[in-house]
Parts: C-alpha cells; structure tokens; sequence
C-alpha cells in the first residue's frame, strides 16, 4: 500500500538545522532555528519550571485522565493571562488546553468548517510558514493579505486595510498578537484601532494566533490587541503557545480561547472543540499544563517567572541593537534600522537569496531563503563576525 507514497522533501528549516550541524567551521552561526536561545547558545529550562515541576513530582496524586478541555485551572490561569484578571464576567470567554499553539490553531479550523465551512480566513502575506500548510490542510479556505514591504522594511498598512475591505462578511481574519512570525513587525496602538474599526465595520472575525506573550514589550501591552477586539467583537478566537514564553516547546502547551456572542453558545461551541479535540488527539497531555498552572498560581513563582521572561525579552532586545551596531561599522552604506524596530526572535535581514546562499557557502551563517534570521542565533561573541560577514556578501 505505501508503494503509492512519494518522499516528501525535508522541511527547509530542519534541512538548514542538519546543514548547521553538519558544517565543521568553528565560527559558523545558526541563524535559521526557531527556538530561543541564551548568550551560550542553549535553550534553557527556566527555573520556575524546574520547581513547578519538582512540586508536581512531590505533589501530583493521580495520573488519569483530564478530558478533552484538559485542565480547568489551567485554562482560568491563561484565560486570565491573556484577556486580563477577571475578564471573564459574562461567561463568553471559552478556554481548551491543547497541545501547543499547533493544535490550537488546528482545533480552531475544525470549528471553523463545522460552523461556516465556505468562509474565508485572511491570512497576513508573509505569515509563520505553517500557518497555511496546518489551517489550509485542514480544509480551510484561505486568502492573502499584504502585511509587509521587503524594499522599505516597514509594514504595508494601507494595503492590508484595502485588501481587508474586499472581504466578505463573517470572514476571519488571522493577526499575529505580538511579535509577527517573520517580521517582527507588530501594528501601534493606532494601528490595532482602526484595524478593529475596519473589522468591526465589515462584520468580520478577529483570530490571534497569540504565539510570543511577552516577548515584546511585556504580557499587557503584547495582550493590548486581544483585549481591545474582546472588548469590541461578539466572536473571536485566540489560540496561545506556551512554547515560547515558559520554554516548554516539547512539552507541548497552549490554549484555544473563543469568545461566543453569549454563554449559552460559548457553551455549545465549547462541547463542539471537545467533540473535535477527542477525535484528532483525545485530550492534550498534563504535565506542561499543570506545570503553567502551578507558576501562574503560585505568588513566588510566578514574580520569578516574570523575571525569567523579561530577561529573555531583554537579550532579544540587545542582540539587536548589537547587531545594527556592529553593521552601522562594517556597512555604513546600508539602513538595517528596522531590525531594531521589529520585536521578537524573528526579522528579515533584508538580504538577496544569493546573499542568504553566499553567507552560507562563504561564512557558515545559515538563514533560511527569505532571509529570516532569530537573533537569538546572536552572541557578543560572534556579532563582529556576523557583521564582517554580512557586509562582504552585500
Ligand atoms: N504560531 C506561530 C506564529 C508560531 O511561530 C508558532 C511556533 O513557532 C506557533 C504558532 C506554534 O507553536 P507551538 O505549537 O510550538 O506551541
């Protein structure tokens, strides 16, 4: 039976991984992955994780199983992370744990066919390169937005609201929350309004894929977008990752928040997520959940946290304005300001494939094709060398 199959080709960032690890340089730089890494290169474990979890060890009682919906402290303790202490009055606001920012994405566009199967998801153009594999997959029809000007490295805001305007009504329209996945270019505050007034004006459905919380600038202003649609949309959706901002990738936690018109239909919508959710995967495992659970509930660790987290958004912050240091010396020539305006792991360089392949061949730095680079691949160390390398492939 699997005669039929043909090989399908390494994902281009798994294949640059391999390329990496392959190459023998002593100075090469890993530009192209896509976790968070500290100044010595190692993705870390955060401490409150390690004590979560060695009170979970000490703690936990019982090993069966949770549900569909996963933990239910778990789901008040992000509901609450992301639309702010207690925003949940009205019972409109319905929380699914899921495994990762991925399956929230995917349990998202199994409602979205159950509900409105012929509706349109705009998607921003370029957008997380899985976003159209995993919710175009699925079976969800999906349309491209223009977000973002690779000559003028700014964002095309006009373009995306006159694209938005063709949009029918009940169509949704997928946002980055915080810290755009490529660019790094995330809408001001003035922005995010007249977004919502456009939005709102067109009858259509905010959906945040809320990937980076408190990667940015911190968790309110990063949540200020999902806050001001949830105070102005009867429906919309959040799907959140724990992956990044507790460093609990491979544990796989996140959340699927979706906001009904009423209680009563957040609800029903919540009994169909959990009919979807137990035929895709059954239930989301516990262990990354409860131990979320446990920083975000516990006073101590969770001021620890806050710390951790900053201190990763601070090293993200510095290896960027390091990095247009150093070029501002080796490429003075050259404007790569907006890397230090973008937030987040990710930015385009704003360099040619040629020179993406160049830097690879010549220097053993790896980026992917378009240029995306996570400056978390930066170190004091090696931006000298990075820049140096930069400025004799341009
Ligand atoms: N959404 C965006 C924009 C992302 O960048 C990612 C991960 O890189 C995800 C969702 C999914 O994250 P995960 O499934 O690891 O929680």
């Amino acid at each position: 039976m699997f005669e039929t199959l043909e090989l399908k080709p390494a994902d281009a960032i798994l294949k640059l991984i391999g390329e990496h690890r392959d190459d023998t340089r002593p100075n090469k730089i890993d530009l192209g992955v896509g976790v968070y890494r500290d100044a010595t290169g190692v993705t870390p474990i955060l401490q409150t994780v390690k004590k979560a979890e060695q009170w979970l060890v000490d703690n936990q009682a019982s090993k069966a199983y949770l549900g569909c919906a996963g933990d239910p402290v778990f789901c008040k303790a992000i509901q609450n992370l992301t639309f702010g202490e207690g925003s949940d009055q009205d019972g409109r606001i319905t929380t699914l744990q899921t495994p990762g920012g991925s399956a929230a994405l995917r349990v998202a566009a199994g409602l979205i066919l159950r509900a409105t199967p012929d509706t349109t998801m705009w998607v921003s153009d370029p957008t997380w390169n899985n976003h159209v594999p995993l919710l175009g997959g699925a079976g969800v029809k999906l349309q491209a937005y223009p977000y973002y000007d690779n000559e003028r490295h700014c964002i095309r805001f006009d373009a995306m609201l006159a694209a938005l305007r063709q949009a029918a009504a009940g169509d949704l329209v997928l946002l980055h929350g915080c810290c755009h996945n490529p660019t790094g270019m995330d809408l001001s505050v003035e922005q995010w309004q007249q977004l919502a007034d456009l939005l709102a004006e067109r009858d259509l459905i905010p959906f945040i894929d809320f990937a980076y919380h408190g990667f940015a600038v911190d968790l309110d202003a990063d949540a200020y977008p999902v806050r001001l649609m949830f105070e102005r949309f009867a429906e919309m959706i959040v799907a959140s990752s724990c992956s990044k901002n507790f460093g609990l990738y491979r544990d796989r936690v996140g959340s699927l928040s979706i906001i009904g018109a009423s209680a009563q239909s957040a609800a029903i919508v919540n009994s169909q997520a959990q009919n979807i959710v137990r035929t895709l995967y059954s239930m989301p495992p516990d262990h990354g959940g409860a131990v979320v659970a446990r920083i975000l509930n516990d006073e101590d660790l969770r001021a620890t946290w806050l710390v951790e987290l900053a201190a990763m958004r601070q090293r993200l912050q510095d290896m960027r304005k390091l990095l247009v240091a150093a070029l501002g010396e080796t490429a003075p020539e050259h404007d790569f300001s907006h890397i230090e305006r973008a937030n987040g792991m990710f930015c385009y360089l704003g360099v040619s494939a040629e020179q993406v392949a160049a830097l690879k061949r010549g220097y053993g730095i790896y980026l992917v094709d378009s240029s995306r680079i996570n400056v978390c691949g930066i170190t004091q160390g090696n931006v000298g060398y990075l820049a140096e390398s930069i400025a004799a492939v341009l």
